[in-house]
């Protein structure tokens, strides 16, 4: 009797583990991005929570936005941060993902404001966004939503990389070494601020974050919904102490209606039940609220799973 009682209660509690048991690969950015940051403070606050959830997290860096997207519609990844601009072509079909429709795509929420930032040494002339002809620019990994991005504003102005006296593709944690080695005259940076990667710079080299703004840049804008005027604001970095005029887009978290919806559920109950903690993890987080969060920068459904959790709390009807 007493055995027969110990193998069922064996039984059980093993099936339970068994069926419980969910990875989530969670694609970020480079190691010295925002995105990094944000993988890893999510998958600490799901990975507490592990032994009673079944649900284990895990990020990994990546070329950025355009990787992770592509890395969720192959299965590889089920959670992944995509810019909002990437985030809606890829659910819907367009630009750069044309052939690559992916109407499986869910958002989770929205972080932080990205702001399009060019960082310029302070020896080489350039003032502004226009003043980049002829330079030597890091235009950015391809796979990263910085340089798929930049290639629509560059677009936008009637410039190719062929601009440029060179267009270097470094990964960002390459680009402030290659900065203050005098390797370039600047890069491309679309990213929450801080950042360690600007940070890396202005410490060693003391460059400058200069305005993006014309005509190519308001036309993007009248075209597109999802970008908005914004600026860098001064005094997050030393020695740069006025805000920096550009355009943002908004960071966001996206997975895959493949994905089940316990696990996402699970996911975003562990980043809202421990909020104050998780706004703590970066300055890019210290201000975010759950209302902006659902809103802001979110242009497709959201998963069934986060749904589920926004409904409980009375955020969403
Ligand atoms: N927005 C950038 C991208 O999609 C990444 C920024 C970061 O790593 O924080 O490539």
């Amino acid at each position: 009797m007493k055995k027969t009682l110990l193998a069922l209660l064996m039984t059980s509690a093993m099936t339970t583990a068994q069926a419980a048991e969910t990875y989530l690969n969670f694609g970020t950015g480079g190691q010295s991005g925002v995105y990094y940051v944000v993988g890893q403070s999510v998958c600490k606050l799901v990975n507490r929570n592990t032994a009673k959830t079944g649900v284990k997290c895990s990020p990994s860096t990546s070329a950025g936005s355009i990787a992770n997207l592509r890395s969720i519609e192959a299965g590889e990844n089920q959670l992944g941060m995509a810019q909002s601009d990437w985030q809606y072509h890829a659910y819907n079909g367009s630009s750069e993902f044309a052939d690559a429709k992916n109407d499986k795509l869910r958002v989770v929420f929205s972080v932080y404001p990205e702001l399009f930032s060019v960082i310029a040494r302070n020896d080489a002339g350039i003032e502004h966004f226009d003043d980049l002809a002829g330079k030597r620019v890091n235009v950015a990994e391809p796979g990263s939503g910085t340089r798929a991005t930049a290639d629509l504003l560059m677009a936008e102005k009637g410039w190719t990389t062929d601009d440029f006296s060179l267009a270097s593709e470094l990964k960002g944690s390459e680009v402030a070494d290659a900065l203050c080695d005098n390797n370039i005259d600047a890069f491309f940076y679309n990213a929450g601020h801080p950042s360690a990667t600007v940070e890396s710079a202005v410490a060693a080299c003391q460059p400058q974050i200069v305005p993006v703004t014309g005509e190519y840049v308001d036309s993007l804008l009248e075209k597109h919904p999802y970008y908005a005027k914004a600026s860098v604001p001064g005094g997050l970095y030393g020695g740069m102490p006025d805000d920096v005029p550009t355009f943002a887009v908004y960071a966001t978290l996206v997975s895959s209606t493949d994905v089940p919806d316990e696990a996402i559920y699970q996911t975003v109950k562990a980043v809202f039940e421990n909020f104050d903690r998780f706004k703590k993890l970066h300055p890019a987080f210290a201000n975010l609220t759950p209302q902006d969060m659902l809103e802001k920068g979110v242009t497709i459904p959201f998963h069934p799973g986060a749904e589920r959790y926004y409904r409980e709390q009375g955020w969403i009807e």
